[in-house]
């Protein structure tokens, strides 16, 4: 359900406790949680606030700990934007769920998803209280939001863009992004998009790559990818920015997708996939094949349905019921 929602105008914000002024640029350190040797843990935040005012968008990564592509495009965007150039305000998160990067896996320590655990609650578990930090004290003052995934481990994304197209403010903020697929995708519980969607804030999540490694095209894409998002938000002007110093990542504009669904094993085995991120799909085409380990017990697996590929596993060993390709449609 939307609700709508006040804005506060851009130069009322207070990040991490600190107020920020328009032109300023810095850093906050937002405490998150408390180590088991009572450290404090805090998660990092970069603040550009424009000279003019605007909309305040913020560009969060890495909810997944081991989802690094987002990272990298935060890192490749601050260096082209100044408060001088800017109207309204950036804020971007690079790595949310701190707890789990450091050990360079999806989840918290507890095996939690943060990303199933917003808004989350001061008083729950650790994932619920980084999940309530994060609301509190950044996103619920936000007007929009840009979430950057990787595929999970074991699977690789063609780049791509997620968001409710029924909403028309986060369908736009899709389409500006410029992804080569936009796929309407409902949020989910306890999501980072549905919690800032339930409070008004227009919210797409950007999805490419492997987890564990930095994939150039989906680096390229997410950060042309947000540099249009701006543009279309009237943050920035095309001339402002050095968007000449970037590989210009060519797309024939995104094809916009309703639906996806995975082609599952019907069988346990070795698979191999004969398909890759991004390639267009018949109905009835050859996807792979699942054998044991002899090359005995072969089943072929073919799509029920035309459409693109746009994930698919990386692990040959598949169990009954295993996720194989992901096909939007
Ligand atoms: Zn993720």
């Amino acid at each position: 359900m939307n609700r709508t929602r006040s804005h506060k105008p851009d130069d009322d914000l207070i990040i991490g406790g600190i107020e920020i002024s328009r032109g300023d640029q810095l850093r906050v350190e937002i405490p998150i949680t408390m180590l088991a040797t009572q450290g404090a843990l805090t998660m990092p935040v970069e603040v550009i606030a424009g000279d003019e005012h605007g909309p305040i968008l913020v560009v969060t990564s890495t909810i997944h700990g081991d989802e690094l592509n987002g990272i990298e495009v935060i890192r490749q965007l601050i260096p082209l934007l100044s408060p001088q150039s800017l109207s309204g305000t950036f804020i971007a998160i690079p790595i949310v769920n701190v707890p789990a990067f450091m050990t360079q896996s999806r989840y918290l320590p507890d095996r939690r998803d943060l990303n199933r655990s917003f808004p989350g609650s001061k008083s729950g578990s650790q994932a619920s209280r980084i999940a309530h930090t994060v609301m509190e004290q950044v996103i619920s003052q936000c007007t929009h939001l840009i979430d950057i995934h990787s595929a999970s481990a074991h699977r690789s994304n063609a780049p791509q863009v997620r968001a409710s197209l029924n909403k028309t403010a986060a369908a736009a903020c899709a389409k500006a992004f410029g992804a080569p697929f936009i796929i309407h995708s409902a949020e989910r519980d306890g999501s980072l998009r549905m919690a800032a969607t339930n409070l008004g804030i227009p919210s797409i999540a950007y999805e490419a790559g492997d987890a564990g490694r930095f994939d150039r095209d989906a680096i390229d894409t997410g950060l042309i990818g947000v540099l249009g998002v701006m543009h279309h938000l009237d943050m920035i002007s095309a001339r402002d920015i050095h968007v000449k110093k970037i590989k210009r990542v060519k797309h024939e504009g995104s094809r916009t997708f309703e639906s996806s669904k995975w082609i599952r094993a019907t069988k346990g085995g070795l698979f191999r996939s004969h398909v890759t991120p991004g390639q267009d799909i018949e109905h009835e085409e050859f996807i792979g094949f699942i054998a044991d380990a002899f090359g005995e017990g072969m089943t072929i697996i073919r799509s029920p349905l035309a459409g693109v590929v746009i994930g698919l596993t990386r692990n040959p060993v598949v169990g009954h019921g295993d996720a194989l390709v992901h096909i939007a449609y």
